[in-house]
Formats: structure tokens, C-alpha cells, sequence
């Protein structure tokens, strides 16, 4: 499979350079140069990560054969500890749960993280090369990215992250694995510095070249595409009737995946964009607008963002694939903050999805009333999806993504239910483990000689 950018000016690469690169060179995003074709009928009666290999494959052609595959997607899902690694739960006659977060973060995230650090060490064992991953986060994305590379041996892994504001849960998460490769570095500052700190160090080119810098955030072709999986594992469940998906969304990555799910070959209903207050997204459907505000703070922290950046491959499919619309469209956003869509192209996006914002005020109440019908506790993003599921057309079943576990946000919890909700093991001996991390100011010069000094 080959890949192009959505900004047209950037040259056609396999996959394992895309992988590498994360972001195209023109600022575009890398997608297939075409779809595949995926019969889901094939996977009954598979194991989650045979079937993971079956879907990937067309996606990963050129770089692994279908039997070194399956070897590596064993592998990467091996540190998830249920047999069942995406359990389904009714909650309401035609209302389904599907629990994400039992993976070793105790988030969705796991799952792209675990399999792009075997993409990564396979490529990078092959090449006889080291690299080195920065990257910035508000809490999920560090802890996974920390934990999946831990073990890795030619990726040095440096995290920033803003002191005081991510949970303790999130901190002990980064600082606690013993990994000796990985650095979490607790920056004096907000999470908008810290990612102007990774923005910096990626644009400062001979820094760049002289540690062979890395990018694992959500734009990576790789991350999507080990997300498309869990559509249809889950899909094949429910074989009675159309199926619905309510995807807790910030970045649009996740919900994203159903899409391409859908393209090659699920027949999936609707796709529901469920927003917290934060709602660019939502608005931008039902406007046509797509217009930045200013973030806000609220108990689903990880969809709190004002750019949703993988929306861009969405509005590439909406115009055709035609990047000259994209490139204009983002450029626009750059010089204006907004842009509008064309009428044809927002036609194209509704006739899949769907949107809806939900007040921090109705996700409190979601949690509260779930606990007191199903004895459920929802964590407080996954509560934005159900909420949200309210809104979709009533036929058929709907499937909401849970995207993390209750105790990773017991404060939201403890405030919509009056008590905490239970720890897993797991995260227990998180919260007793020895923390290792650095503390740092906003002084690049500083920033790279620690990254000079620590890596291999
Ligand atoms: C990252 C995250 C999301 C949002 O996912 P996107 O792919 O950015 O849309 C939702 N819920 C949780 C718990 C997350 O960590």
C-alpha cells in the first residue's frame, strides 16, 4: 500500500516510511492511496488479534507478510488481561457498551500504542537505527505512549507533560514503569507550552537529524489504522439489525477508524461524534463552519481540544480527494481561525455522521443514572458518548465506545455518584510504585542537551 498526503505536495510513501515520518512533509496528513476491500464475514471465530491481522494486513503490505503479522500483533496485545479483550455490555434494550479500557493504561489508547511500538521496533531492528520520540500530553496519550515503549530498545521515549495539571492517576501512570529509555518530563508550564516545546525541537532541523526525531501522536497513519480493528470485532457480535457507533470524540482519531471501517467494508449505520462542551465539531456539522474556539476545562480532559486534527482525512474523502481543496481550506484556518465547507462536501460528511455536544451538567447526570438503572459505572468520557447515543435515530442497535475506565477520573465520579469507583489491580500498584521523572523549565537549550544526554 502506498501513501499520499492530504496537501498533494508531499511524495508518495510505503508504509513503514509514513509510519516514521507520522506527519507529510507539506503538513499534510498520510492516508492509503486507495481502500482496500475487507469481508468481515472471514473473522468469526478469531482470536482479537488474528482478526487484527487480517484487517491490517492491507494496510501494512509492503512492509510485513501476513505471518510475521499475526506474530506481531500476538504480541503487542499480550499485556492485556482479559481473554475477552473488548467485552460488550448491555446497558438498555438496543444500547451496548463496548469496554476499551483494558489494556495496561487502562484507556483506549493502548491499543495503537501497543501495536506501533512493534511496527516501530520492527522497522527500527531492521534498519539498524535508533530513534527518538517526544512528545506532549494532557494525561492518556503520555501514559500509553511510556507504557508501550518501555521495554522497546532502539526508541529513547521523552514525555512533557504540565505540572499540576494532570491527575496523579495520569502522573503515576508515566513516572512508575522502571523503563530505562523512557524520560516523562514534568514541564513548569501549560500543556500548550510543552507542545510548543515538541513543535520547536521538530522544526529546529539539526536537532532534528542529529537524534532522528519521532512522532507518535494521533496523526500517525499507524495509530488509526490499529484502531479500525475494534469496529469489527465488535461489529460481528451483533449480527441482528443496523449498528450504530457513539464515539467520545476530541481529536476525531477513534471515530475516524469507524469511518474506514465503514469504507472497506462494515456495513455500519451511523457514526455519532459525541463532544463534550467543547464542541467545534458539532457546530461545524450543523453550520458548515468549521470555526476554533477557546478551549474549556472539563471533567473528559482528554476530548478538551480546540483542533481536531484528523478531521482533515475526512474532509480530504469529502472533496474528492481533491488537495488543493484541503490546502486552501487549512490555510484559511491558519490565517482566520475558520473555514467553510462546500454544500456537496458537507453532504458527503452527514450522510455518515451525526453530532451532538453534551453539558458537563447532562454528564454528570449520564453517570448517575446509568449507576442507578444498571449498577454501571461510567467514566465520565464514555458518559459524553452514551449521552450522546440519545440522539441517534432509534432503529437498530448502537454501540457506545468505552474509551477508559471509571478509577482513572475518580473525582467526576466521586461527583456525580457521592463515592469513588473501585481500583483494578493494576492501577493500585501503579499508585504504589516508585516514581522516576524529571523537572524542567521552558528553556530549550536546557531541554536538548538532557535529550542529548539520555539517548542511545
Ligand atoms: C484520547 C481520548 C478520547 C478522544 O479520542 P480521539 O481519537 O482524540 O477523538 C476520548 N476518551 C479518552 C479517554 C481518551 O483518552
Amino acid at each position: 500500500m502506498k501513501y499520499i498526503s492530504t496537501r498533494g505536495e508531499s511524495k508518495e510513501l510505503g508504509f513503514e516510511e509514513a509510519l516514521l515520518r507520522g506527519l507529510a512533509p507539506d503538513g499534510g496528513l498520510y492516508v492509503p492511496s486507495e481502500w482496500p476491500s475487507i469481508d468481515f464475514t472471514k473473522l468469526k471465530n478469531q482470536f482479537y488479534w488474528e482478526s487484527a491481522a487480517e484487517i491490517l494486513q492491507p494496510f501494512f503490505g509492503d512492509f510485513i507478510d501476513k505471518k510475521e503479522l499475526n506474530i506481531l500483533t500476538k504480541k503487542a496485545y499480550k499485556s492485556f488481561n482479559t481473554e475477552n479483550m473488548t467485552p460488550l455490555i448491555q446497558l438498555d434494550d438496543n444500547k451496548y457498551l463496548l469496554e476499551l479500557f483494558h489494556g495496561p493504561t487502562l484507556a483506549f489508547k493502548d491499543f495503537a500504542m501497543l501495536l506501533l511500538a512493534e511496527l516501530f521496533d520492527l522497522s527500527l531492528k531492521k534498519r539498524n537505527k535508533n530513534i527518538t520520540i517526544i512528545g506532549a500530553t494532557s494525561g492518556d496519550t503520555g501514559s500509553a505512549a511510556i507504557e508501550a515503549f518501555k521495554n522497546s530498545k532502539n526508541v529513547n521515549v521523552f514525555i512533557f507533560f504540565p505540572k499540576d495539571r494532570v491527575s496523579e492517576i495520569q502522573k503515576k501512570q508515566m513516572t512508575t514503569t522502571g523503563g530505562d529509555r523512557v524520560f516523562p518530563i514534568e514541564i513548569n508550564g501549560t500543556f500548550d507550552d510543552c507542545q510548543n516545546i515538541v513543535k520547536a525541537l521538530f522544526n529546529d532541523s539539526s536537532f532534528n537529524n542529529e537524534v532522528s526525531l519521532g512522532a507518535i501522536n494521533s496523526i500517525n497513519w499507524g495509530r488509526i489504522a490499529a484502531q479500525i480493528v475494534y469496529y469489527f470485532t465488535s461489529f460481528k457480535l451483533l449480527e441482528n439489525g443496523p449498528i450504530s457507533y457513539s464515539v467520545p470524540t476530541g481529536n476525531f482519531g477513534d471515530i475516524l477508524a469507524g469511518w474506514v471501517a465503514k469504507k472497506i467494508g462494515l456495513p455500519i449505520n451511523n457514526l455519532l461524534i459525541a463532544t463534550n462542551e467543547n464542541d467545534i465539531l458539532a457546530r461545524t456539522l450543523k453550520s458548515g463552519i468549521y470555526s476554533i474556539d477557546k478551549a474549556k476545562a472539563t471533567m473528559s480532559p482528554s476530548m478538551d481540544i480546540q483542533i481536531s486534527s484528523n478531521f482533515e482525512r475526512l474532509l480530504f474523502e469529502a472533496y474528492g480527494r481533491d488537495s488543493s481543496k484541503i490546502k486552501s481550506l487549512m490555510s484559511n484556518l491558519k490565517d482566520n481561525k475558520e473555514f467553510t465547507i462546500d454544500d456537496y462536501a458537507l453532504d458527503f460528511i452527514k450522510k455518515d455522521f451525526h453530532a451532538k455536544s453534551i453539558s458537563e451538567e447532562d454528564t454528570t447526570s449520564c453517570i448517575s443514572d446509568v449507576y442507578k438503572k444498571t449498577g454501571y459505572v461510567l467514566d465520565p468520557h464514555t458518559a459524553v458518548g452514551y449521552a450522546a447515543s440519545n440522539s441517534l435515530p432509534s432503529e437498530g442497535s448502537i454501540i457506545t465506545l468505552g474509551t477508559a475506565h471509571p478509577a482513572k477520573f475518580p473525582t467526576a465520579v466521586k461527583k456525580s455518584l457521592g463515592t469513588v469507583p473501585e481500583m483494578p489491580d493494576r492501577l493500585k500498584k501503579v499508585m504504589n510504585g516508585d516514581e522516576r521523572f524529571s523537572e524542567m523549565n521552558i528553556d530549550l537549550e536546557k531541554i536538548k542537551d538532557f535529550i542529548r544526554s539520555n539517548i542511545v
